[in-house]
């Protein structure tokens, strides 16, 4: 690996030539071998010259935010993720350091082009989904707007999995994605700290301490994430678990190879995959581990920090912020103040300021299932000592909720960070276990929900007794997403577009694209518009006819949903409504119900199923034996089209994304709780069919209302509804299209007359409904006619797709984290 300069170029051409020449010291190495200068081999060379270049920027920030912090009491953010779903680097890397022209140039002479370098780079896809790109999204916006801060992650070998199919039916691999070598990732050795797990608590002269059981080593691998309109750079640092014993040698020397390397191999499965199936308990064991490895390695680096610059412990909490996404990382405060207490000798009460002032929490999800907790029996098999302060922490706190509110005990045993089994609906198996969210909303001094609507059911439902307890600290932070990937980079002719019409404004203000509006009705740019989206369309085209053979016409409306699977974003109301669509093509291909001819769609559904979630499988299952009968039924033919695109990542969405005409935003309203591809398709000018639901309903207000396709229930509704007991037959009843479509999935129609294969999905359906679909179908399908009817106008169709675009400037993650600075990471916000 090279050495990293020191010298840190002042002009463009200055970087140019230091990028040119690692980049010529980076292919010798290739040619001196008798390599051939293929895409890959460019792949790694360009990479390797890129991570010098901002390693050099990367200390140059370090020294500044130090210089900074002592000066002006400027708080460092820590953001604590157990994913981050970065995708590639090479495109972002060389876009923010104006070196695609060099690079391009560099590969002229040796008959390469750009793109098939930058498509040889497998994704880093540390992820699930939103939380995990979010994630990465605010990396881009740390580094943007200069703020002192470190994102701290596992450095996950094999991602979380990569997707397959298999006859219709999703399979897991292992994702193998640093194979050919991490180029990015700057190793550092003098970064490394122990972490514990198992062992128990002695008292030695008054002081309880945690020995024995099995120490790890975390080392620390940086990834730095550059800004794009200035030199700064923010950074992931990623911790890898190490066995901190050499193989074991008299073991290795009696012939007991494996034997003798068992323990450094327990040590590195932490760092195999992300979420491992946690349907086991030894699954679950894992992931409390690597839960505590994240916090306690991430702490430990930030408590060393913030000694060498201050030279004490005091002013911690002012100068850091911790921030929790999710509960995940939510052991952080028990950590932390384990920490202050047993390694640095702090008394409770200044130990526990520190911690309140530092730690801030963002919840991601309403659904109770959802919510962490673990059992009391694991923890205190693994963190025994964690479990002690938890303990104290619990009864510090529910002491306070005592005085304030003498003789609830219902109350008391609600807002216990312990959750006390049998007859608590938390409980789960009937065991004893630790609420991970009351644990994070308890330490923390702001707690924050990422969508109006989903911040004020926090409040109203999970958080109620927490919110008249604390009122001050809940607040709302809705997402964003980082235009430099998901606009500049994803839609290249969007963006030129964009640049002609308005001016380059908008790349470092996004709110600038609300010009766009009063331009809207413009022929000119609706033809210009109607161009950049064709050119998309045709390349999604050529992709999914590589993929998976079927050929689509870009002349088709393109209905697209890529999301992870769950039954709460309803794939399935869209697969319902597909079968639906396909039946009235059959019944009669010359004309739609309205006696139209039929607007031919493309329907495009992608997305990974976690591995134990059946149901969720059987769904993709459904969208393949859905897709292989109407893809093949000559009757049919460019009318409809259902294609599932495998292995959905961040990769696979930029080309997706500015191809789609619809967005399908479908959830149950008050189930997802913001939404972030949601706006990478208004950015792109996609037009939203969708519920009220998440972030919807404050993109409908930013773009107007009636810009959008909204349909369903709404959350009092569904809250009605369930009130009034639910029975998703009367709507079965009701509807003879809904029953012709129940009845072709429980027939065999799709299944080959395997009648028994979706038996499952169709009594969830009929008998339980929890997503109610069955309610919301009449509504989605008359909708989707309406969507129809716009389309038959493309001029109409442009218009709103601008003026989607138009409505999406507030949407910036830069946005989103000047909120955060303002009101949840400000000195201020400690009061
Ligand atoms: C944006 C994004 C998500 C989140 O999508 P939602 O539709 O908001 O659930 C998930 N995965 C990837 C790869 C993304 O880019």
């Amino acid at each position: 690996m090279s050495s990293t300069s020191s010298s840190i170029p002042r002009s463009q051409a200055a970087l140019q030539k230091a990028f040119q020449a690692a980049l010529a010291r980076e292919m010798a190495q290739a040619q001196a071998q008798q390599l051939p200068l293929d895409a890959q081999a460019v792949l790694r060379a360009a990479a390797l010259a890129c991570r010098d270049v901002l390693a050099a920027r990367w200390a140059q920030v370090q020294m500044a935010d130090a210089a900074r912090r002592l000066g002006q009491g400027v708080r460092r953010v820590h953001y604590l993720s157990m994913e981050f779903l970065m995708g590639r680097a090479l495109h972002n890397a060389l876009s923010a350091l104006g070196l695609r022209d060099c690079l391009e140039q560099a590969l002229a002479p040796l008959g390469l082009a750009l793109g098939d370098v930058l498509e040889r780079e497998p994704d880093a896809a540390l992820g699930n989904g939103g939380l995990g790109r979010l994630a990465a999204c605010f990396l881009d916006s740390f580094a943007e707007l200069g703020l002192p801060s470190f994102g701290y992650g596992l450095r996950y070998e094999y991602g979380m999995f990569a997707q397959g199919i298999a006859d219709g039916r999703q399979i897991e691999r292992p994702d193998d994605w640093m194979r050919a070598g991490n180029p990015w990732e700057v190793v550092r050795p003098e970064l490394r700290y122990l972490v514990r797990f198992g062992g128990r608590v002695v008292v030695e002269g008054g002081q309880r301490r945690w020995v024995g059981g099995e120490e790890v080593e975390a080392l620390a691998f940086d990834f730095i994430v550059p800004a794009h309109h200035s030199a700064r750079v923010s950074t992931l640092r990623q911790w890898q678990a190490r066995s901190v014993n050499p193989i074991a040698f008299d073991a290795f020397c009696r012939g007991e190879h494996a034997q003798a390397n068992q323990h450094r191999v327990a040590a590195e499965a932490l760092n195999w995959v992300l979420y491992p199936d946690d349907s086991t308990e030894a699954g679950q064991m894992l992931r409390l581990k690597q839960e505590a490895l994240l916090v306690s390695a991430s702490l430990q680096d930030l408590i060393a920090r913030h000694l060498r610059e201050a030279g004490g412990l005091q002013g911690l909490g002012r100068a850091n912020a911790i921030h929790l996404n999710d509960t995940h990382p939510a052991l952080a405060p028990a950590e932390l103040m384990r920490l202050l207490l047993d390694e640095h000798g702090l008394g409770w009460e200044e130990a526990w300021n520190l911690t309140r002032q530092a730690v801030s929490y963002t919840n991601h999800t309403l659904m109770p299932e959802a919510l962490e907790t673990w059992p009391l029996r694991m923890f205190e098999a693994l963190l025994p000592r964690h479990l002690e302060i938890i303990y104290e922490i619990n009864h510090r706190f529910l002491e306070g909720v005592r005085r304030q509110h003498p003789g609830d005990d219902a109350l008391l045993r609600r807002v216990s960070l312990i959750d006390e089994g049998p007859g608590d609906f938390h409980s789960r198996g009937g065991e004893r276990r630790v609420r991970m969210a009351a644990l994070a909303v308890v330490a923390s001094h702001r707690v924050n929900g990422v969508a109006q609507l989903h911040s004020d059911l926090c409040v109203q439902t999970i958080f109620a007794d927490y919110a008249r307890l604390f009122p001050d600290r809940f607040h709302n932070v809705t997402n964003g997403v980082t235009p430099r990937r998901w606009l500049a980079q994803a839609n290249p002719a969007l963006s030129s577009l964009l640049d002609e019409t308005l001016g380059e404004g908008w790349r470092t203000d996004l709110s600038e694209l609300k010009k766009l509006a009063k331009k809207a009705g413009q022929l000119k740019l609706q033809k210009a518009f109607q161009q950049v989206k064709r050119a998309n369309k045709e390349k999604l085209a050529a992709r999914i006819r590589m993929e998976t053979g079927l050929v689509v016409s870009p002349d088709s409306l393109f209905d697209v949903q890529i999301k992870r699977i769950h039954e709460y974003k309803r794939q399935l109301l869209n697969i319902l409504h597909v079968i639906a669509r396909y039946q009235a093509i059959v019944a009669n291909p010359a004309a739609a119900p309205d006696g139209m001819p039929w607007v031919p769609r493309t329907v495009v559904i992608a997305g990974k199923a976690a591995s134990a979630y059946q149901m969720a499988k059987l769904i993709i299952q459904l969208a393949h034996d859905v897709g292989r009968v109407v893809n093949s039924d000559p009757r049919v033919g460019d009318k409809l089209k259902l294609v599932f695109l495998p292995n959905y990542g961040v990769s696979l969405a930029e080309t997706i994304i500015p191809a789609a005409d619809l967005s399908e935003q479908i959830s149950t309203a008050g189930t997802e709780a913001s939404g972030t591809g949601n706006m990478k398709f208004a950015m792109n000018g996609a037009l939203t069919i969708g519920t009220w639901d998440g972030a919807n309903i404050e993109m409908a207000e930013h773009m107007g209302v009636d810009e959008m396709f909204v349909f369903g229930l709404r959350t009092e509704g569904v809250a009605k509804i369930k009130a009034l007991g639910y029975d998703p037959r009367l709507y079965i009843e009701e509807s003879r299209a809904l029953k012709a479509v129940m009845d072709a999935i429980g027939d065999g129609s799709f299944s080959g007359g395997d009648a028994n294969r979706y038996r499952a999905l169709l009594d969830n359906l009929q008998q339980r409904d929890g997503y109610l679909l069955m309610a919301d179908f009449a509504d989605y399908c008359a909708t989707q006619a309406r969507v129809d009817e716009l389309f038959r106008d493309p001029a109409g169709w442009s218009q709103r797709a601008i003026k989607n675009v138009a409505g999406m400037g507030w949407f910036s993650s830069d946005r989103t984290i000047a909120e955060y600075v303002e009101r949840v990471w400000s000195v201020e916000s400690l009061g």
